[in-house]
């Protein structure tokens, strides 16, 4: 295990002092639905293709790979669509180096990010390794504790102008998507970057589109996607983003030369040239994701409607009890922090049955 004891020897900087790394827990156990990746193994054909595209590179790895990555930019444009050109697209080691880069461009050490909470628990951690002041944005409107709408939005970015803004739609860990509506409310309330972060996007219900559609005309509008959820693609650490062409010239003064390996290119390249495959996973996890919520309600429990591939619920006594009893049942969730509460990733359906089977066989154990 690593930990943080010897810290206090080090002449850490003070920002981060007291601080804990990222730590969703790594455990071998059986059913693991606590990072929301997708239960599904590549399928064998794009194993393949993936291999042959990796192994083309090999030899050629005595040189530097292609800083631009220019095929892959590509590639992306064509994927998201929407007209979008290869000169908007930016890419990095997972949406979360994307996100990175932009907090470095748009806020660094002496700027401001908002978010608001509870959201990806990234967002405020990318900002302390950069030294940018992070703003808890609130969410909750009328009955919806988690929800957020364009007014209260609005209100509070004005409020503080930070210099980057995050929304998360799908949101992590509550599992709702936004309505463009708040988008462009804040968009139109300040001069910083709004980023709009769509880790999960494909598994949305039918609703509000991508955000994607408000780019034309908005400059400092970004749209970040991953590979790590519905491409079911975690390991190879590849993300993006879509904006105007000249916040991609803004990453391109604070990313590291050389970013994104060939072998990464090659393995996202192959993996985007079979999207229908990877993505065919897509409507079983959604069956999965429905099925969660149908059952935590039947057995009296709060689930938040989702628009992700997890659930958010509530109504538990004592949340952490709950985590342990699951895990003692081989079923790995994750606490997220928030009281009363656990988030549960829905993979396969034999998954669901285990975690449901495990959730009530632990409920009934405790007072
Ligand atoms: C999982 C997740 C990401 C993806 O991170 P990667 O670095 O691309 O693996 C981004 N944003 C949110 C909200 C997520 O939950």
């Amino acid at each position: 295990m690593s930990g943080t004891d010897g810290l206090g020897r080090l002449p850490l900087r003070a920002g981060l002092r007291g601080r804990t790394p990222y730590g969703a827990p790594q455990l071998e156990v059986a059913v693991q639905l606590n990072t929301n990746e997708n239960s599904y193994d590549v399928p064998p054909e794009v194993a393949e293709a993936i291999a042959g595209a990796v192994r083309e590179q090999v030899t050629g790895l005595n040189r530097y790979p292609d800083r631009e990555f220019t095929a892959l930019r590509a590639d992306l444009a064509t994927y998201l669509g929407h007209d979008l050109t290869p000169e908007q697209i930016w890419a990095g080691n997972g949406s979360n180096e994307v996100l990175q880069h932009l907090v470095q461009a748009f806020a660094g050490p002496r700027g401001t990010a908002l978010g608001f909470t509870p959201a990806y628990s990234m967002h405020p951690l990318i900002c302390a390794g950069l030294g940018t002041a992070w703003i808890d944005g609130r969410r909750g409107t009328g009955n919806e504790p988690f929800g957020l709408d364009a007014a209260s939005a609005a209100d509070q970015v004005r409020h503080h102008h930070p210099d980057v803004v995050f929304l998360c739609s799908p949101n992590n860990p509550t599992g709702t998507a936004l309505g463009l509506d708040v988008v462009e409310a804040v968009y139109d309330v300040t001069d910083g970057v709004v980023v709009v972060d769509e880790a999960y996007t494909e598994f949305a219900r039918p609703g509000p589109p991508s955000a994607l559609t408000l780019l034309p005309g908005r400059e400092r509008l970004v749209v970040t996607r991953t590979m790590s959820k519905a491409f079911a693609l975690a390991g190879v650490r590849l993300g993006y983003l879509a904006a105007e062409p000249a916040v991609c010239d803004a990453l391109r003064l604070v990313r590291l030369p050389y970013h994104l390996s060939s072998l990464t290119q090659a393995a996202a390249r192959a993996a985007l040239a079979h999207a229908d495959l990877l993505l065919a996973t897509v409507e079983a996890i959604k069956q999965q994701r429905d099925r969660i919520v149908a059952e935590i309600t039947r057995i009296g429990l709060a689930p938040v409607p989702s628009d992700a591939n997890f659930v958010l619920f509530g109504g538990l006594g004592d949340e952490v009890a709950v985590w342990k009893g699951l895990l003692a049942r081989d079923v790995l969730v994750r606490d997220v922090g928030i009281p009363h509460h656990l988030r549960v990733t829905a993979g396969t359906p034999a998954e669901t049955t285990a975690f449901l089977a495990a959730l009530a066989e632990t409920l009934e154990e405790l007072p």
